[in-house]
């Protein structure tokens, strides 16, 4: 009976320009998988904390933004910035907040080269399934630590200072979510990226933790050690040698760049932001941003926001709603397979919209 259905109470942050669509776009496609499965079912309480707000009333978040968030489930977000407001605003003022106090210490991106990609690497065009990963980047702390300080201003003679922070307790938090998220894939196979050759402590103390929790997971979780500089070469020319990577801030930031790049275009690409001990609400988002460029248009490839909403579904599930999530990605694949439900920057010329609804439609007949 429908008194029996689990309902996940989402906080649906639009964010600003594209960000909007996608949202949007996401609910619809949320919605058809739970009316199609019929055991759980959504309800969004919608935030307009923007830049656009910002503007307005001086502030993204009200003072009590963190006990409304923590009244749901997860936390569904599209994109913020816009160019009246410089990026570090709404960094500082709504997205670290959010990570910290929601104690969101792991950033996963997961990267595979889904149907009707074009690959800018020729081995991956002729062999996608070459690139298949996940990114786990430490979420917390490290080299956006945001501690620092900066004497005589602009003058000829100033100076700054950016410190890195490593803690014990959040390397080793990190390592085991990654040896867990290794040993629950079919390659089993860890990658740590470091610079500790030329960055001689909070490296080195990354790469002994790292070395502990190994041995827990000795015969179970294969692993291996990359410099971070050697790891760019690599993830080009030996993509299919490597399947969970686990990297700092700063790190993971950029290599799940070149990562999504390498996958075909920043408007698939999926993170989520997690509490592993599930005390706070985790949240799911694009990677890509606002893209004023194209905001307003109907044009933005929704794909980034579906496998988002994909990976929030697992998440909610604890395990229970994984074949769910594949149909899902599976829908999304059909739809992106064929010319003609592609985006422009896909190489097609599909709006929003017409995908939104492809991707419905593919629900009603995998799900
Ligand atoms: P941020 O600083 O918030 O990370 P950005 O300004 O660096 O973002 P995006 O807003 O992601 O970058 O846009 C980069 C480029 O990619 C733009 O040309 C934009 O139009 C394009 N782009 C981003 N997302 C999408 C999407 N979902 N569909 C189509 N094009 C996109
Ligand atoms: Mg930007």
């Amino acid at each position: 009976s429908p008194s029996e259905k689990k309902v996940y109470r989402i906080a649906a942050i639009p964010g600003d320009g594209i960000g909007v669509d996608i949202t949007e776009a996401a609910v619809k496609v949320l919605d058809k998988v739970a009316e199609t499965n019929g055991t759980f079912s959504f309800t969004y309480t919608t935030f307009d904390w923007s830049s656009k707000a910002y503007l307005q009333r001086g502030y993204y978040m009200p003072d009590d933004w963190a006990t409304q968030l923590r009244a749901h489930d997860a936390i569904y977000f599209g994109a913020v910035g816009w160019p009246d407001v410089p990026d570090h605003i709404s960094l500082w003022q709504m997205i670290l907040p959010i990570r910290q106090q929601m104690n969101q210490y792991v950033n996963v991106r997961p990267t595979r080269i889904l149907r009707g990609t074009r690959a800018p690497v020729s081995q991956l065009q002729e062999k996608p399934g070459d690139l298949d990963w996940i990114i786990v980047r430490e979420n917390s702390e490290g080299e956006y630590a945001g501690q620092g300080g900066t004497t005589h201003g602009h003058a000829e003679n100033a100076v700054a200072t950016e410190l890195a922070i490593f803690t014990r307790v959040g390397i080793e938090r990190i390592m085991r979510f990654a040896f867990e998220t290794a040993k629950g894939r079919p390659r089993r196979k860890l990658t740590m990226v470091t610079k500790s050759n030329a960055q001689r402590h909070g490296m080195v103390l990354w790469d002994r933790v790292f070395y502990e929790v190994a041995k827990e997971y000795e015969g179970v979780v294969e692993h291996d050690k990359m410099l971070v500089d050697a790891m760019t070469v690599r993830m080009v020319n030996k993509p299919e040698s490597m399947d969970t990577i686990v990297a700092t801030n700063l790190h993971a930031d950029i290599l799940s760049d070149l990562a999504a790049a390498l996958a075909g275009s920043i408007g698939i690409a999926p993170s989520s932001n997690l509490d592993p001990t599930r005390k706070n609400p985790s949240m799911f988002e694009p990677i890509h941003g606002s893209a004023p460029d194209i905001a307003g248009q109907g044009i933005a490839n929704p794909v980034g926001a579906f496998w988002s909403a994909a990976e929030m579904v697992r998440w909610l599930g604890k395990g229970e709603l994984d074949t769910v999530a594949d149909q899902l990605m599976q829908a999304i694949e059909n739809v992106t397979g064929e010319p003609k439900t592609r985006t422009r920057d896909m190489g097609g010329s599909a709006g929003t919209e017409e995908v939104t609804a492809a991707v419905c439609a593919e629900i009603g007949k995998v799900c």
